[in-house]
């Protein structure tokens, strides 16, 4: 499925995050090294940066691997905190710019890689809240709609009712990178200057880490913390 990726730190540039990194989003487009469903992300990319508190978003419905245009004003954008990622559609899934990730509440950055059953999610979610008919957002507004604080329950609950589901979930508000592992990969690299979390190393730094399934990350001034989700009781 996807790819995605989310940095907290210092100002960097896009383009240091997305396109240099040898095995980055770019290259991941088309030769993804962990990938476990679906073989190449070509339907569609999206990358979503705060300025200052506003979340701002370019996406396509290309491949990430020909976009020129982001490759020559990427190196120009820099920021503390991004989301993105590359999609690789789920059967039946629409194939058009809205239904690329990150999605928006117009405060968090939202990333989903996985798929989840539609008719288990509610239908407050579906049509005007949701950016498209695509399970991922449809899934994104039903998190907005329950509070990014209930993200680890919301997991639980539908991971519980769909147990095909896969819910990998990345987000970011500025201030905050959280993510969920539930059915695919994710890894952290603490640099010096901040902390990435990936769908799967962008280079072959040792420090990479993966984290197991299951699992709820916090990223944030304090530090990254990880927790498990296989209880409902769980702190998340
Ligand atoms: N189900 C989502 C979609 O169709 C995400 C797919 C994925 O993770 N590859 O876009």
């Amino acid at each position: 499925m996807c790819r995605h990726l989310g940095w907290l730190g210092a100002e960097v540039t896009l383009s240091s995050l997305v396109l240099e990194p040898p095995q980055g989003l770019r290259v991941q487009s088309y030769a993804p090294r962990r990938q476990k469903h679906g073989l190449m992300n070509a339907d569609g990319w999206g990358v979503g940066f705060f300025d200052g508190a506003i979340p701002r978003r370019w996406r396509s419905s290309a491949p990430l691997w020909g976009e020129t245009s982001f490759e020559s004003v990427a190196p120009a954008l820099r920021s503390h905190c991004v989301v993105a990622a590359v999609r690789s559609a789920t059967v039946g899934m629409p194939i058009e710019v809205s239904a690329a990730a990150p999605f928006t509440d117009g405060h968090w950055l939202l990333s989903h890689n996985g798929l989840v059953d539609r008719a288990l999610l509610p239908a407050s979610a579906i049509g005007a809240r949701a950016e498209s008919v695509c399970d991922s957002a449809i899934l994104a507004a039903t998190i907005f709609d329950r509070g990014m604080d209930a993200l680890g329950d919301t997991i639980i609950e539908l991971g519980a009712a769909d147990p095909l589901a896969r819910l990998n979930i990345l987000a970011a508000n500025g201030s905050r990178l959280v993510a969920t592992t539930w059915g695919d990969t994710l890894c952290i690299l603490r640099r010096e200057d901040g902390v990435v979390l990936a769908s799967e190393p962008y280079d072959d730094d040792p420090d990479w880490e993966d984290v197991p399934d299951r699992h709820y990350v916090e990223v944030s001034a304090d530090g990254v913390k990880l927790t498990a989700l296989d209880h409902p009781k769980g702190a998340r």
